[in-house]
């Protein structure tokens, strides 16, 4: 069994793919084809946004919209402790200080009552400037946003959304992706929308701000590449990926975000009570980057393990260590006293499989195992 069967579902994609792949090497507008404004209007329409600008991955797109905002030495971006790396290695890249906000236990998102005292606490201090709030839609479901915007707003911070792995995630009908000033996604292959190789998007409704993403990811160009008014970076999607990403969106939108779901509410079904199940709260959907339970603790957890393995049946620990345990940001006084919840995390986390194109239904003889394995 795979861990996410990306293979079966290029076969079922295939000769869409294929044909909107052949359409970019016959036409060679390998850079900055049709494709990528048609998908960018596409990618916008879908989020609720004005504004897509794709780039070359989801860690640059965290960096353009930081530099869009021109946040660097002496500035505080607090970022959730429990996440992919990259959400604290962008502000860190540009000389800001990540500070590191403890997670909720059962959404694994950042704590709103722990933000508010990570940013008492760093202007009481007085060293740094806080200026951005980073929220990450982990594992699929939005974070907390009614709370979140009002601590923004209280605070004056800008709000920057990664919503790496949110994509199609929503709360009621306002979709992950336009909660924040700016929002970031990636389309790295195993995001819950992804193409094959790297690519990310940068969405916003400041039309200000879309001129200058526009700017950063071609050299910091003016009216063209040749006339440089900033630093910039070299940050594109590739048509070919672009081609690829608009055949992806239609299955996403027509059955896959569906149909992960279905196999979420499998594994909830069969899982509740005997093991803890993700919280997805009321009025949220989420996208389902991951489906993560949580053991009793790292022995029970390595046991199961090694149950699903003896079956071939792959689960991966998404994460084992928060960012404050990160050598990289030992010296950067990014640590506060406290991060409980992310600790325990690590030790009880475990992700299970999600194949949305098995032949059969993998989730009832993965359950099963997990159910067994927790009464031994
Ligand atoms: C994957 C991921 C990123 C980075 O995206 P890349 O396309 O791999 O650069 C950023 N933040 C989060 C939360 C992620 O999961």
């Amino acid at each position: 069994m795979e861990f996410r069967d990306l293979k079966k579902q290029y076969q079922m994609l295939k000769e869409d793919i294929d044909v909107g792949i052949s359409e970019v090497f016959e036409n060679g507008n390998f850079i900055s084809g049709y494709q990528v404004t048609e998908l960018e209007e596409q990618l916008a329409e879908y989020v609720g946004v004005n504004h897509c600008i794709t780039c070359a991955n989801g860690t640059d797109a965290l960096i353009i919209a930081l530099m869009t905002w021109e946040i660097g030495a002496k500035d505080a971006v607090f970022v959730p402790d429990f996440t992919f790396f990259a959400s604290a290695e962008a502000p860190a890249y540009l000389g800001a200080t990540p500070v590191f906000v403890d997670v909720d236990k059962r959404t694994f998102n950042i704590c709103a009552k722990d933000l508010e005292g990570a940013i008492k606490e760093t202007l009481e201090e007085g060293r740094l400037t806080p200026k951005v709030i980073i929220s990450v839609n982990l594992f699929g479901q939005p974070a907390e946003y009614t709370k979140i915007r009002a601590i923004a707003d209280k605070y004056k911070l800008l709000l920057l959304e990664d919503n790496a792995q949110g994509f199609g995630g929503r709360i009621s009908e306002k979709r992950a992706g336009s909660f924040g000033d700016i929002s970031t996604t990636s389309f790295f292959p195993a995001k819950p929308l992804g193409c094959y190789g790297d690519g990310g998007a940068i969405f916003t409704d400041n039309s200000e701000w879309a001129q200058i993403i526009r700017s950063i990811c071609v050299h910091g160009k003016g009216t063209d590449k040749y006339d440089n008014v900033r630093l910039g970076m070299n940050s594109r999607l590739d048509t070919v990926q672009a081609a690829i990403l608009k055949v992806k969106l239609k299955a996403f939108c027509n059955y896959e975000l569906e149909r992960v779901n279905e196999i979420a509410s499998v594994y909830t079904n069969l899982l509740t009570g005997k093991v803890i199940t993700p919280l997805v709260k009321e009025g949220y959907y989420s996208s389902w980057a991951q489906y993560c339970i949580l053991l009793k603790d790292e022995k029970e957890r390595a046991w199961i393990q090694q149950l699903l393995q003896e079956k071939q049946i792959p689960s991966m620990i998404y994460y084992s260590k928060g960012l404050h345990e990160q050598g990289v940001f030992r010296n950067m006084k990014s640590r506060r006293k406290e991060y409980a919840n992310t600790e325990e995390l690590c030790r009880r986390i475990l992700a299970l499989p999600i194949n949305l194109y098995a032949s059969k239904n993998s989730e009832d003889a993965v359950a099963g195992i997990l159910v067994e394995g927790t009464l031994i």
